[in-house]
């Protein structure tokens, strides 16, 4: 195989930006860049992506510095992937384009702020916060001359659009299509979701202990931790009386064979089914994905951080102060578009304005907000 430049040379299964389906509004090809690099560069330049540094990933931005947010956990994602795809010959820029922007519709106070949305929503359409990154790329961002949004290639709009509802996916024209035939989005697409996964068990484990809401002991319970938490100890005894560093190699090792199985099961399935192109690899079932052992056990990582960590009553009281943040400024930019923003306060369809405008917020400017227009301090 040889390299060009620094992406090793694509298998026949990769997206390939030369070949692109295009996008929504056709522009000439860049002159020094790939349409995919052109694509990531407009997403780091974004509004909604600076936006990632005071989003909540599962703590509120003031509860500590360390902690991941949307940002950061937007990195580890792409970091994970970029790894994956090189060893599959993937397209590594398109990964990192899709990784970077999975997380831009998301609301203040992570999964709190989005289901308080969706509810507010319910009559006149939801909030899915997965077609809200891709509102943001196609729409919400204004930037260019020529086009509203960031007029990306369909690929990277493709990996973007993790789920969506049937009723949703009937407006998206060719975007759509996918859900109602309930095909697979390409590998790169795949792949993206599985890295998300892999980035936040890793990194829940870590904030979850230096909040103290999650002990080793509690970890120790889970297989898949106990089993790499051994395995390090039993190389390395003495890491017994440092504990933080027994527990980032313990993570370390953990968030490792999640990537090499990945990589090893993948690649059977693609050897075993040989797609010729990227339309192929679409028309099979999920290719990218764990062997059915690990699969199991971050299955059960994943459950164990949900009852123990996502559901914490620390948390659980946290969330219930941001919905009712959420639903109050809701409330109050319906009964009068004009506190909004002018960009929202002006648009026609005043419930989906709000909802784009609210979505948009970072943690603390919700907060903010609220108190101006409520007269109460919330979440500090
Ligand atoms: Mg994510």
């Amino acid at each position: 195989m040889t390299s060009v430049g620094t992406q090793p040379a694509l298998a026949p299964y990769a997206a390939d930006d030369t070949r692109s389906r295009g996008r929504v509004h056709p522009e000439a090809p860049p002159e020094w860049r790939g349409e995919f690099q052109r694509d990531r560069d407009r997403i780091i330049h974004s509004n909604a992506f600076r936006r990632l540094v005071y989003k909540t990933q599962v703590f509120v931005n003031h509860e500590g510095d360390l902690y991941r947010t949307r940002v950061t956990h937007s990195m580890e994602v792409a970091q994970i992937a970029r790894t994956i795809a090189r060893a599959l010959g993937l397209h590594e820029t398109l990964i990192e384009a899709i990784c970077l922007a999975h997380d831009l519709g998301h609301t203040p106070f992570g999964h709190a702020g989005q289901d308080a949305l969706n509810e507010c929503m319910r009559e006149y359409g939801g909030f899915e916060h997965n077609l809200q990154s891709l509102r943001v790329v196609d729409l919400l961002e204004e930037r260019y001359a020529e086009f509203p949004g960031l007029n990306l290639c369909f690929e990277t709009r493709e990996g973007i659009l993790k789920h969506c509802s049937a009723a949703n996916a009937r407006t998206l024209g060719a975007l759509g299509e996918r859900f109602l035939q309930r095909r697979q989005p390409g590998l790169e697409a795949q792949l993206a979701n599985l890295a998300d996964a892999i980035a936040y068990n890793a990194h829940d484990i870590d904030d979850g202990v230096r909040s103290g809401l999650i002990s080793m002991a509690q970890l120790l319970q889970v297989e898949l931790f106990a089993h790499y938490h051994q395995q390090t100890l039993d190389e390395h005894p003495g890491l017994l009386s440092k504990p933080r560093r027994l527990l980032y190699e313990t993570i370390r090792r953990m968030l490792s064979d999640q990537v090499y199985d990945v990589i090893d099961t993948t690649r059977a399935a693609l050897q075993l089914q040989q797609p010729q192109s990227a339309d192929e690899a679409r028309l099979l079932g999920p290719v990218v994905a764990f062997g059915e052992p690990m699969a199991k056990q971050v299955q059960a990582m994943k459950s164990f951080l949900f009852k123990h960590l996502y559901r914490h009553p620390q948390v659980m009281e946290t969330t219930a102060q941001a919905q009712v943040v959420v639903r109050e400024l809701f409330e109050a930019y319906l009964a009068s578009p004009k506190e909004m923003s002018p960009d929202f306060s002006a648009r026609q369809e005043t419930p989906r304005a709000v909802a784009d405008y609210i979505a948009g917020m970072t943690d603390r400017y919700a907060a903010k907000e609220h108190e101006r227009l409520t007269g109460r301090r919330l979440l500090a």
